[in-house]
């Protein structure tokens, strides 16, 4: 199964990301993660790309699909991934439609978690990273701390400059104008589940996987009521028609 998680920053993607790829063993492929390693490499995309992320604007499609084209060549993403922060424009969209076409997937959902901007705002505004290893904590979770619990450092939390108020309010002026559109391009395909992403970490994953399971299920009776139309085929068509399908 590939799901593409939808939603605006600070919905919780990235979150509900991980412990999907621990639980599903598939990889979680996050266009935030490959982009900040690229600026911390100082790489030329990296110089390009880590400008814009501080002012809250997406970085040019061109990039972003070279990026995911890449990534998905990877073995590990074969059998499953979970996609977060990607598409984010009606181009991504369709570029990753004719990718995933080329890799033969078309069991893929897209699970939109939806939360009203107070909320988004309220969290973005709490988050703290690690300046050694990048990884974000809300403010309640290091409060009194001074030393990450991920790698150790010291005195290294920080507030990332595409967290700081004004650059929040562009990011959501961003995500209504450019990427929710491609909500509608996908509701229009029938590929959208929603969840509501308030509420505690663990529910909201919870609400996710039962989606999963429910498409999942779907996705049997639909590969069972395929081979069954072609019952007089042989073993070799049948076999060929499973894994086109699957
Ligand atoms: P995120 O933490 O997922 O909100 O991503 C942080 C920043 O990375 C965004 O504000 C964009 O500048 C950039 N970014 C991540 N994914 C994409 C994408 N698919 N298209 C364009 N820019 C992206």
């Amino acid at each position: 199964m590939r799901l593409i998680l939808f939603g605006g920053p600070g919905v919780g993607k990235g979150t509900q990301a991980k412990i999907l790829s621990e639980k599903l063993n598939i990889p979680h492929i996050s266009t935030d993660d490959i982009l900040r390693q690229a600026v911390k490499d100082k790489s030329e995309m990296g110089k390009k790309a880590g400008e814009i992320m501080n002012s809250g604007n997406l970085v040019p499609d061109d990039i972003m699909v070279c990026i995911i084209k890449e990534r998905l060549s990877k073995p590990d993403s074969q059998n499953g991934f979970i996609l977060d922060g990607f598409p984010r424009t009606e181009i991504q969209a369709v570029a990753l439609d004719k990718l995933l076409e080329e890799m033969n997937i078309n069991q893929f959902a897209v699970v939109n978690i939806y939360a009203d901007d107070e909320e988004l705002i309220k969290r973005l505004n709490c988050r703290r990273a690690c300046k050694e290893c990048g990884k974000i904590f809300s403010l309640e979770k290091i409060d009194g701390l001074d030393k990450c619990q991920n790698c150790g450092a010291e005195n290294s939390f920080y507030l990332r400059d595409d967290d700081k108020e004004d650059v929040i309010r562009n990011r959501l002026k961003v995500f209504k104008s450019s990427t929710l559109p491609v909500l509608n391009y996908y509701q229009e395909r029938g590929k959208v589940v929603s969840v509501n992403g308030i509420g505690n970490i663990e529910d909201v994953n919870n609400l996710i996987l039962a989606e999963h399971r429910k498409l999942k299920k779907d996705h049997s009776f639909f590969l069972i009521t395929a081979l069954n139309a072609c019952p007089s085929s042989s073993l070799m068509i049948r076999i060929f028609i499973f894994f086109t399908i699957a």
